[in-house]
């Protein structure tokens, strides 16, 4: 049974202060001036509280690669960055290709107790591109898999994606596309641009993006599906999306808190932390995708936690593997670029990053109200809070964070998980 807590003096999405009473998992009642006798008190002045935030993309790296994470400790990360849902990605070993693997991965996620955990399905069998995987199989399971995706690869066979496309809409789910045209992206290392040239590193050019996002939701209004584009990285990305949702298709698109803030030119270090699949791109492209996401070109911020473990990050620029930790710094990286920027209020970030995700998704019982009958899925924050990321301090098994040193606005202060606290003060529980 989950105990009885009183939140005092919360600002509900950054509106007026007021408590919340939460029991049985749920929450019973928001007011001022509530009394709760025997009740966990949480004082909450000057506090935000959100629905509990939910990520679409999330490597949890188990099967196969626990030295980098496990279902356990990535949902503890998840927890201490604010989540109570995170969509885990299916290129694990062995690939969540059946219901066999992504069941596992789902039961692994109920055992942690940290957040739920729903799996993420390969669109093909090994992620090689070639055969369809079992989607049916995987939608009708314990797990109920609605989101597919070979992320970490694209599909960039047209016939294949429109065959997973259609077979989708048997059961409303959606085909999460990484938008990666591989000839065009040979060897590259880095964004193409003026950066790319001077470092003399092999580029990795906008429009090997932008062509399969261009592609992509041509075929999802041709076969009259959705599709949910991947961490969208350039201002082209953005302009086609734009136009695809002006003529009202299904099509949804994440952008990472990294590329949010982030760019190329921080590849002159050669420090493999910013080595990253997408790349890091311009400022332009940076203030394109904070526009898009205010505007909701972009649904949602997805944080595409890929740990790795330190000797695959400690090498030199050309071997290093690709990929940030991101759960735990998300929500500061978002108020730091969007919110302290005046682009989005609490009640933007709250859609971005729990309602949005949910729905795309279609996770019940995430991203709902913060109101009276509701799931206690919730996340208190501090905004007012200024730290030095240290890597160090992370629930994540991996340290491959990019902020290292860095300060960042915003703490999470306590995450609920069905009226549980899985965080409190600041601490997971
Ligand atoms: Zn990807």
């Amino acid at each position: 049974m989950s105990e009885t807590i009183l939140i005092r003096g919360a600002r509900i999405l950054g509106g007026a202060a007021q408590d919340v009473l939460i029991s049985g998992g749920t929450v019973t009642e928001i007011g001022t001036g509530l009394e709760a006798p025997g009740a966990t008190v949480v004082e909450a002045a000057g506090h935000i509280l959100l629905p509990g935030l939910v990520d679409l993309h999330t490597h949890l790296r188990e099967p196969g690669r626990e030295d980098s994470e496990t279902v356990l400790t990535g949902t503890r990360a998840a927890a201490a960055g604010g989540y109570t849902a995170v969509h885990a990605m299916a290129n694990t070993f062995p690939v969540a290709d059946t219901a066999g693997v992504v069941e596992q991965v789902w039961r692994l996620g109920k055992e942690s107790g940290y957040c739920d955990v729903q799996p993420v399905g390969a669109v093909t069998v090994g992620l090689e591109g070639k055969q369809l995987a079992e989607l049916g199989a995987m939608a009708d399971s314990a797990a109920q898999v609605r989101v597919f995706s070979d992320d970490g690869k694209c599909v960039d066979d047209a016939v294949i994606m429109r065959r997973a496309l259609e077979y989708v809409k048997a059961f409303d789910g959606v085909v999460a596309q990484h938008a990666q045209e591989p000839r065009l992206t040979e060897g590259a290392q880095m964004n193409e641009g003026t950066v790319s040239g001077e470092l003399g590193l092999t580029g990795w050019p906008a429009v090997a993006e932008e062509s399969v996002i261009a592609r992509d939701v041509l075929l999802a209004a041709h076969v009259g599906s959705r599709v949910h584009i991947c961490h969208l990285s350039t201002a082209g990305s953005v302009e086609i999306v734009r136009w695809a949702k002006s003529k009202g298709w299904d099509v949804t698109a994440e952008v990472t808190p990294h590329h949010l803030l982030l760019t190329d030119e921080l590849v002159r270090s050669y420090n493999p932390v910013y080595k990253v699949n997408p790349p890091l791109r311009t400022e332009a492209d940076v203030m394109a995708l904070r526009e898009a996401l205010a505007d909701g070109t972009i649904d949602c911020v997805a944080t595409d936690h890929a740990p790795h473990p330190h000797e695959d990050k400690d090498c030199e620029w050309a071997a290093a593997a690709m990929g940030m930790v991101g759960l735990e710094t998300a929500l500061s990286v978002v108020q730091h670029t969007m919110v302290d920027t005046g682009l989005l209020d609490w009640a933007g970030v709250a859609d971005r990053m729990s309602a949005r995700p949910a729905a795309i998704g279609r996770l019940a019982g995430h991203g709902r109200p913060v109101a009276t009958g509701e799931p206690a899925n919730l996340v208190l924050l501090d905004p007012a809070y200024r730290g030095v990321v240290n890597p160090a301090g992370f629930a994540s098994r991996s340290r491959n964070t990019p902020y290292e040193g860095r300060e960042l606005p915003g703490r999470v202060v306590a995450t609920f998980l069905r009226g549980r606290a899985t965080v409190m003060d600041g601490k997971l529980t």
